[in-house]
């Protein structure tokens, strides 16, 4: 968590100092009231899974009317349809999602990825990443690599394989504050 808010302070630095968005840590429902965009992090989706029902962040995550930025766990997330039971996912962006694609022999690996929209590639490190493989006519698939799609957007939500918060590239984390509307 507390990378991704570094990364979305450094990415709001760039835009000067009178900017007036800040980002805060959330962990329950009544915190979620007046915000304008969430970041649903990395980490194991089975366990995150298990805390947002434990927590009753479910429904206020459902109906959550801000974009929200899902990198890896996270991404398990947002999809409508994953291949382990044990993630209920909030079903927000219509895509299958494959936990752990890619195997033991490649856990964690870093690859230059072409983005759409992006002047030049993206570091990505991903860490026991998933992929889809399917995405609805409202989705915006913005990369792939040979193993699936890793970067997908839907509305004003945003859901990627890998970890952008872990490298100091900001461009990301920016197109998403501006897809909100917030900058
Ligand atoms: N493998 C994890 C999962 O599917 C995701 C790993 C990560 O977030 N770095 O839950």
């Amino acid at each position: 968590m507390s990378e991704h808010l570094d990364a979305f302070a450094n990415a709001i630095r760039t835009f000067g100092s009178e900017s007036s968005i800040h980002a805060v840590p959330v962990r329950r429902p009544e915190e979620i009231t007046g915000l304008d965009a969430l970041a649903i992090p990395g980490g194991e989706s089975t366990t995150i899974s298990r805390l947002i029902d434990k927590n009753r962040l479910y429904k206020p995550l459902v109906e959550f009317e801000g974009g929200i930025f899902a990198t890896c766990a996270g991404m398990v997330l947002m999809a409508n349809k994953v291949d382990d039971p044990r993630v209920h996912t909030l079903g927000l962006m219509d895509f299958s999602v494959r936990r752990n694609a890619f195997g033991r022999q490649r856990e964690s690996f870093e690859a230059d990825v072409e983005i759409t929209g992006l002047d030049r590639p993206f570091h990505a490190f991903f860490i026991r990443a998933p992929v889809a493989d399917r995405a609805g006519p409202d989705v915006c698939i913005t990369a792939r690599i040979d193993e699936g799609i890793v970067a997908l957007e839907q509305g004003r939500h945003m859901a990627l394989s890998f970890h952008p918060e872990l490298g100091s590239d900001p461009r990301l984390h920016i197109r998403f504050l501006k897809n909100c509307g917030l900058v």
